[in-house]
């Protein structure tokens, strides 16, 4: 209506990463007028010429549009975002501190008090940031002695729960909104800013400060810890020749338990699951209650445990010993659909096999960029056929769509060995042994 549009706010977003980049875009093209900003200057020109810096399905053709339609542009410009802002989305990196399990929080920290100088009227400021409980209160304090007097400056919280490789659908359409807010005003700008997304019929969470900070860590501690359920169903299974995917399928039926996410494998990685949980058991000991997740140490233990696994069935295909053995590893990024190899499950897989002295080629659709500037040492390739050539061990460790499909005897026309682990359960057994493969798979007989 006239008066949603006489009332939108003009947005800005602050870190133009992965979360960032996704909901400025996403919210130019439901028709806000939004600026994007970022402190790193490649990131800002590459975006503004119509890049989109990392692979997200979807979202370069979004961007086109948001560009062409004249309601999105980037800058580095922190006083140009305070000027053009009545709302400011904190979409920053909250990183593991280096020797610690905490979060990382100096962006957070310098991207608000960087704007808050630059803020000269009433502006609410929303974190989208993963943070420890507590951050919102401390943030506020920044910004009351940072802000200028006279600009009436609020904090908000409204924690981001996007899935790369669906982060459109999830932004133009999430599950949920929660809003973490101190007063009706945070609570009403934050819905005129969401207006056309809560049209849909969004679910609308409105909370305080400290709880929306912590159903973020809530939320990605339940999913870690149901992904390490059934891995640690997987290590009973291979103790006792039990097939963990048969187990993993007959619970899933019970709607209480489900099957999404009950996935035996690998495990997670990335750029949240593995910081987020060491985070919040790091927050929770600050706190004085680390007991009360002191499950995530086993957890996160677990999910380890699936990696090292993985090399120890690389290692027994090949015959017990890995150096000299040439390996083919089918997969980068730390889940298909993404070139994200922050933490990734399939890297750390592959670099084990290189120190052991194996000679690993590295095949991913999207992540081969990334990986090599990670990781110079492991060769890469893009054509599983032309780097399996002669392989003595194939090893699948991220479940692209392209590796499902690959035909067993055109891979088995080229290896050296017809020797498979698939680590995702990407492939059908049946299929590959009938091909001649001697297939292995985590929690499988
Ligand atoms: P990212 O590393 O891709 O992006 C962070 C961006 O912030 C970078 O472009 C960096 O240059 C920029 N930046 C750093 N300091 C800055 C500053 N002072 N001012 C302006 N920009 C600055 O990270 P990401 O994956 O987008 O994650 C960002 C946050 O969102 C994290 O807290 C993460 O936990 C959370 N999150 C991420 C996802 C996801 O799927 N990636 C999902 C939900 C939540």
């Amino acid at each position: 209506s006239d008066d949603t549009e006489r009332t939108a706010p003009r947005l800005t977003v602050i870190g133009t990463g992965y979360l960032g980049a996704t909901h400025a875009i996403c919210m130019a093209v439901l028709g806000f007028d939004v600026l994007g900003v970022d402190v790193d200057p490649d990131k800002i020109e590459r975006l503004n010429s119509g890049e989109v810096p990392f692979f997200e399905p979807g979202l370069p053709e979004l961007l086109a549009k948001a560009l062409d339609s004249g309601r999105l542009r980037f800058t580095t410009s922190f006083a140009e975002a305070g000027e053009f802002g009545d709302v400011h989305f904190v979409c920053v990196g909250t990183p593991q501190l280096p020797g610690s399990f905490g979060a990382d929080l100096r962006y957070v920290d310098s991207a608000v008090g960087e704007l808050a100088q630059h803020l000269r009227r009433r502006t609410l400021v929303v974190g989208k940031s993963t943070v420890p409980v507590g951050t919102a209160a401390r943030l506020t304090e920044i910004v009351r002695s940072t802000a200028p007097a006279g600009a009436d400056v609020e904090l908000a919280w409204n924690p981001e729960f996007l899935r790369e490789g669906y982060a459109v659908d999830d932004t133009l359409r999430p599950d949920r909104l929660v809003f973490g807010v101190a007063s009706e005003w945070a609570e009403e700008r934050l819905r005129a800013a969401f207006a056309p997304v809560i049209a849909q019929g969004t679910p609308v969470v409105v909370t305080d400060l400290p709880t929306s900070e912590l159903v973020k860590a809530a939320a990605n501690s339940f999913l870690a810890t149901k992904i390490s359920y059934i891995n640690a169903m997987a290590e009973i299974c291979e103790a006792t020749g039990a097939d963990v995917t048969a187990l993993a399928q007959a619970l899933a039926y019970d709607d209480r338990i489900g099957g999404r996410f009950l996935k035996p494998g690998l495990g997670f990685g990335g750029g949240c699951l593995p910081k987020d949980i060491r985070a919040f058991s790091h927050r929770a000991e600050e706190l004085g209650v680390g007991q009360a997740v002191s499950f995530l140490r086993e957890v996160d233990a677990i999910n380890q445990r699936r990696r090292a696994r993985t090399v120890d069935l690389v290692r027994e295909l090949a015959g017990g010993e890995l150096a000299g053995a040439r390996v083919t590893a089918l997969g980068a990024a730390f889940k298909p659909n993404s070139d994200d190899i922050r933490d990734a499950p399939a890297l750390d897989v592959a670099r084990t096999l290189h120190q052991a002295g194996a000679e690993v080629t590295v095949i991913d659709p999207a992540a081969v960029d990334n990986a090599r500037r990670a990781y110079p040492d492991l060769q890469y390739g893009t054509d599983v056929l032309a780097a399996a050539t002669g392989a003595d061990v194939v090893v699948l460790l991220t479940e692209w769509a392209e590796f499902r499909e690959i035909d067993p005897h055109a891979l088995g026309a080229v290896v050296a060995r017809r020797r498979i682990v698939d680590g995702r359960h990407a492939l059908d057994p049946a299929q590959w042994r009938a091909a001649g493969w001697d297939y292995r798979a985590l929690g499988r007989p």
